[in-house]
């Protein structure tokens, strides 16, 4: 399976990286790899000394799809769920300079956190999902879908044109403004329209 991350989503985000606002959504890619185990500690990488949080709403594909219309999205996924998108922040900023590839700041090992998944008929517009990060119990960052530069939808119609979909394959659908350093011994919690999704302890 393969791991589709969409970059600068949510306007408020943009401004704080102070990024251009994109005239088409930014795509990369995360290996299978790169997702953490469930139950795994998140053990900082000794190649960076700003590892950053970035909540995400994902999604799960449930069918083989290539060029999916906008209109027919909706039929390639029954399961949403909440993750982190772990970013080498300091990686980054060099191979962005450099107009690098952003793959070692972004798909390195554990770098992926995928929590539980929720059935989309389980909750309310998927165009008004309400979703936050808790640090040690602080709330760090807050969204909700309904901010999305590009929607659910849009993201599978836009990402499917470029790389076909498969089954177990998850999409990432951005982050909102509050992205954050983590440090050893943090305690991140996901919470997805009130259900807690996932937790993670820092090392
Ligand atoms: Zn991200």
């Amino acid at each position: 399976m393969k791991i589709v991350c969409i970059g600068r989503n949510y306007t408020d985000h943009i401004a704080e990286l102070k990024n251009e606002r994109p005239d088409e959504p930014v795509v990369f890619i995360k290996p299978d790899s790169s997702i953490l185990p469930p139950e795994l500690d998140f053990y900082i990488p000794e190649f960076s000394n700003d590892i950053h949080y970035e909540v995400e709403v994902l999604v799960k594909i449930k069918r083989v799809g290539k060029h999916i219309d906008e209109k027919f999205a909706y039929k390639y996924y029954d399961e949403i769920g909440l993750g982190i998108d772990f970013t080498a922040r300091d990686l980054q900023a060099k191979l962005k300079e450099k107009g690098l590839p952003w793959e070692k700041a972004k798909g390195f090992d554990g770098s992926a956190v995928i929590g539980k998944w929720l059935q989309k008929s389980e909750l309310n517009a998927l165009n008004s999902l309400q979703f936050s990060l808790m640090k040690n119990g602080i709330e760090v960052q807050k969204g909700n879908t309904e901010l999305m530069l590009w929607k659910i939808d849009e993201l599978i119609a836009y990402v499917s044109r470029f790389f076909m979909l498969k089954k177990g394959d998850v999409l990432f659908t951005g982050t909102p403004a509050g992205v954050g350093k983590v440090t050893a011994n943090d305690y991140l919690v996901g919470i997805l329209e009130g259900y807690e999704m996932f937790d993670v302890t820092v090392k």
